[in-house]
């Protein structure tokens, strides 16, 4: 019988609790589950959100692995207490959730479509033809596990689709670039820009005044990574200046964005409240049910986070 300590938002057990008992089940893996201990020392694994108060790991002494519910985890790479493997959550149901998510707003701003849904005045409008997705550029920033997807799927649309990652990814006919020089390519070239990056030193504050001004005249940026990789006064500028047409943003420095903020009041900003691809309770308790089934199996664990990295 192994110990799972299940230590996330208040609100999370009732909903995780029959899912991950049944993806346990299924495993054939009998845990006691357990929200709080007297003897950590005896915990085996940890289902982790930062949404609980849990900082100190250094007591859990026998731990296998801490298994975030969290795909993004800023805020937990750099806890030094955490000794054993920490996984993040890649979880299916978050995959397609950010893939319906990123290719509606792709989609709105390729066909323009608010020209239509927001101008139902009396007004026959009929000179805005749209180019065909094939003669659309759209570019990814971050080319992991939901970097990917979307790509795959606005490539499936015919878009024109770059990535751009640490290393470049390959995916067949994605054109995929690396480093300073592929960014600035990628930016160049994108009428539309996703982010999909993590929250880490080297990517806060990467699309700063520069490299905005790299971006396309008239392009669209729409970031659902972290709101750490945009200078937030920088994209004021840049939407004001007319340089940038649009910016649909999903997630900010601070969250939730202050009702002061400048995003809020800027017409050409869209705030959308971190809810592109939520975590899925089904689908996220078999992801954690596999790692714990796969390390009291001896396997490597999957989707541990490079802590050197940051993600
Ligand atoms: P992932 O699989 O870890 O992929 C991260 C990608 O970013 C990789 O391609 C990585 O490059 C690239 N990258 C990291 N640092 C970089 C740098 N300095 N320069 C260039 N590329 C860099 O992560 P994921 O599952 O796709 O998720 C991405 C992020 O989405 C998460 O970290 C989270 O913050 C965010 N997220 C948001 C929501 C939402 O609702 N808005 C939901 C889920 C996740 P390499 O491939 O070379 O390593």
């Amino acid at each position: 019988m192994i110990r799972i300590l299940f230590s996330a938002g208040p609100d999370d057990w009732p909903i995780y609790q029959t899912h991950l008992a049944q993806a346990l089940a299924a495993r054939g893996i009998a845990a006691a589950i357990t929200l709080e201990t007297d003897s950590p020392e005896t915990i085996d694994f940890i289902v982790y959100s930062p949404a609980s108060p849990l900082r100190d790991f250094a007591p859990f002494t026998g731990l296998r692995a801490v298994l975030s519910l969290w795909a993004g985890v800023e805020r937990i790479a750099g806890n030094n207490t955490i000794t054993a493997p920490l996984c993040r959550m890649v979880d299916s149901g978050i995959t397609q959730g950010m893939v319906e998510w990123v290719t509606a707003q792709v989609l709105r701003h390729h066909l323009g479509l608010d020209q239509t849904i927001l101008q139902q005045d009396g007004i026959w409008r009929n000179d805005h033809k749209p180019p065909l997705a094939r003669n659309r550029h759209v570019g990814i920033l971050g080319m992991g596990v939901l970097g990917q997807a979307c790509a795959r799927m606005l490539l499936h649309l015919n878009f024109q689709v770059a990535g751009w990652s640490r290393h470049a990814a390959r995916v067949e006919g994605v054109t995929c670039l690396a480093g300073d020089d592929g960014l600035g390519e990628l930016l160049a070239r994108s009428e539309i820009v996703v982010g999909l990056l993590p929250h880490t030193q080297q990517t806060e504050n990467l699309l700063d005044a520069d490299r905005l001004a790299q971006m396309r005249r008239g392009a669209v940026l729409i970031n659902a990574g972290r709101g750490s990789l945009i200078d937030d006064q920088a994209l004021i500028a840049a939407l004001r200046s007319g340089h940038l047409a649009h910016a649909t943003l999903d997630v900010f420095r601070t969250e939730p964005l202050p009702p002061d903020h400048p995003f809020w009041t800027c017409n050409r900003v869209t705030v959308s409240s971190h809810v592109a691809a939520a975590t899925h309770p089904d689908t996220a308790a078999q992801a954690v049910a596999e790692n714990i089934s796969r390390s009291l199996a001896g396997l490597p664990l999957l989707n541990v986070v490079n802590r050197a990295n940051g993600y």
